[in-house]
């Protein structure tokens, strides 16, 4: 056992290798082989259980492999952008909602030892801190976002953030998104006509606790051919 399984590339291994991280724990060991497989999933993960490389890991190794492309042609989009509004609009190509600053800082963290030595530049955005100073960070490049869902829906309006060319959408502990009244934001974001539709994006969803309102979640944002729980 061990993160050799699964090919996700030189500059992953490398990172892997700079974090000291010499087994996958449990959650990763099951959830890597199938994200990098482009399946969608639902994992019920506690905090500490190793989650957050669970789909960091799979999701960068993913961008990294396709090659810059997307983020390509996200920039030349963002360049006509800036020519209509004089600012860059953002286009990520993976998105990661939290239910909190702290934890959305945290996934931040861990993006950016894992993203280190690539293209890919990870931002953060939060409710309750200066928003001028987050939109001047995101104008520097932003491909993969990590976000609450109320300021990201704020930058969506801003005309700061398009999520056109988003392949790639985690939702982080999902049940306490839900219990804190997130759930007309994030229908917002993943249902408004510029997110890729289930099919043609890859979605991951994390949550501890397994009640109702998760599995319609599930059925609403996961792509599945057949739904299995009792
Ligand atoms: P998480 O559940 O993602 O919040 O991770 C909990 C803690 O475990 C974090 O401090 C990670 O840096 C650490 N961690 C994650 N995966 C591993 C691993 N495979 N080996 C050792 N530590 C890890």
């Amino acid at each position: 056992e061990s993160f050799h399984d699964v090919d996700m590339g030189e500059i992953i291994m490398g990172n892997i290798a700079l974090t000291r991280y010499t087994r996958p724990t449990p959650v990763q060991k099951h959830a890597i082989p199938i994200i990098k497989t482009k399946r969608d999933l639902m994992a019920c993960a506690q905090t500490g259980s190793g989650k957050t490389a669970a789909f960091l890991l799979p999701v960068l190794s993913q961008i990294y492999t396709e090659g810059p492309g997307e983020a390509l042609q996200a920039v030349k989009n963002s360049a006509q952008e800036n020519g209509k509004y004089g600012r860059r609009k953002q286009y990520p190509i993976s998105l990661v909602l939290a239910p909190t600053r702290e934890l959305a800082l945290q996934i931040y963290d861990e993006a950016r030892k894992f993203a280190y030595r690539s293209h890919v530049r990870p931002c953060v955005v939060y409710g309750g801190a200066d928003i001028g100073q987050q939109i001047r960070d995101l104008e520097r490049g932003c491909h993969l976002l990590v976000a609450t869902p109320g300021r990201l829906v704020d930058m969506m309006e801003r005309g700061k953030i398009g999520l056109d060319y988003c392949k790639y959408l985690v939702l982080d502990e999902a049940d306490r998104m839900l219990d804190m009244g997130f759930e007309p934001q994030i229908r917002r974001i993943v249902e408004q006509d510029t997110m890729p539709p289930k099919g043609l994006r890859q979605t991951m969803m994390f949550s501890a606790t397994f009640p109702k309102e998760i599995q319609v979640s599930v059925y609403d944002f996961l792509l599945s051919d057949e739904y299995n729980w009792s």
